[in-house]
């Protein structure tokens, strides 16, 4: 049997997707994203991380063993930012450690020229939320839609980050170099929380993973470690149990503490009555929905899908999301809903690059 490979390459999770031709997945595989191997080179002006790479040949040649198919083409849809070919200088991609002194240097994490040269068909790279869209248009919302002109989709993923991926009309908008509809960026709070990416107030500085774990710590830190019960004295007594079980010996410095909040933590604080908690997924459902409208009001689409674990282990962001961006709309509202695709839609977008690459 002839198949198509579908990766979704993220910063925690590595998803491979084996399908037929057609499309139909025929085996699913997910790893945790190797991100400790030791395997350096020095590449253009600076480094390459080749771990990744080779987890994913490993993966692939593992999942055409058990299928016993061979393969015809690979899609990749990959956290970004990307450039040719590679991730390049990612903030959501972290690596254990870099070979002594270099620091600082530009670092690549290439996947299509290893790829390629290993299995010698052809290989198509785009950022995860170009891919999902995809996904979205052939497999999800859009797979009973016979002409894709008529479909003016996006979709939002919220999770370790916020973006977004954007079909117009049977056309995918990628800007100048693949990384358009970077909508975690947009600012919605001026002056606001500090966002990965070095401004303040943008929205994944408030919706995303990392933004409700990084509010919830500056919360802490303005009531001195010291919360008040019923506002921020759950949160801290989940930390303080994390940090219990992680370490072995001894009590670590209460700031310590700090490191140990994620989004699940706040999450399930906010669920035990916690009023810090809550502030916190209040404030990411607000901005999460003003950067729906603004969203909606830039591209007008029927449909805005939702993805990413936040919104699919949450479904009450959703609803609040929704409520907060019809505030803002200066367009006629578009639906607003999960993606039909669960985790699987990057997958799904990675095996329509695929298929494309293979019918050339
Ligand atoms: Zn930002």
């Amino acid at each position: 049997m002839r198949l198509l490979a579908g990766f979704d390459v993220g910063g925690t999770k590595l998803s491979l997707a084996l399908a037929d031709l057609e499309g139909k997945i025929v085996l699913r595989r997910r790893e945790a994203t190797d991100t400790a191997a030791d395997r350096f080179a020095e590449y253009r002006d600076g480094l390459a991380y080749l771990g990744l790479s080779t987890q994913m040949s490993r993966l692939l040649r593992k999942g055409l063993e058990e299928t016993g198919g061979s393969l015809a083409a690979i899609g990749i849809g990959s956290a970004g930012p990307l450039k040719e070919g590679c991730i390049y200088n990612s903030t959501n991609i972290k690596l254990a450690r870099l070979p002594r002194g270099c620091q600082g240097k530009p670092l690549y994490i290439p996947m299509v020229g290893p790829l390629e040269e290993e299995f010698r068909i052809p290989v198509r790279l785009e950022n995860d939320c170009t891919a999902a869209v995809l996904g979205e248009v052939y497999f999800g919302v859009g797979k009973d839609v016979m002409d894709k002109r008529s479909l003016h989709l996006v979709y939002i993923t919220l999770s370790t980050g916020f973006g977004a991926g954007v079909w117009d009309g049977g056309h995918l908008l990628r800007g100048k170099d693949g990384n358009a509809a970077e909508v975690g960026h947009f600012v919605v709070k001026e002056g606001g929380l500090k966002c990965g990416c070095g401004n303040y107030g943008c929205a994944e500085a408030y919706c995303s993973g990392t933004g409700i774990a990084n509010n919830a710590r500056m919360r802490l830190v303005k009531e001195n470690l010291r919360p008040r019960e019923g506002y921020g004295a759950e949160l801290l007594r989940l930390a303080e149990q994390k940090a219990s079980v992680s370490r072995s010996e001894g009590s670590g410095h209460r700031w310590e503490l700090l490191e140990h909040i994620t989004a699940p933590l706040v999450f399930a604080a906010a669920q035990a009555g916690d009023r810090l908690a809550r502030e916190v997924i209040e404030e990411a459902c607000h901005y999460a929905g003003i950067a729906l409208a603004d969203i909606a009001n830039a591209y007008d689409p029927q449909v805005i899908t939702v993805g990413g674990p936040l919104p699919l282990e949450h479904l009450e962001m959703v609803d609040r999301m929704r409520e907060e961006m019809l505030r803002h709309l200066n367009v006629l509202p578009p639906e607003v809903r999960l993606t039909p695709l669960r985790d699987a839609v990057v997958e799904h977008g990675a095996l329509v690059l695929a298929r494309e690459a293979a019918a050339g």
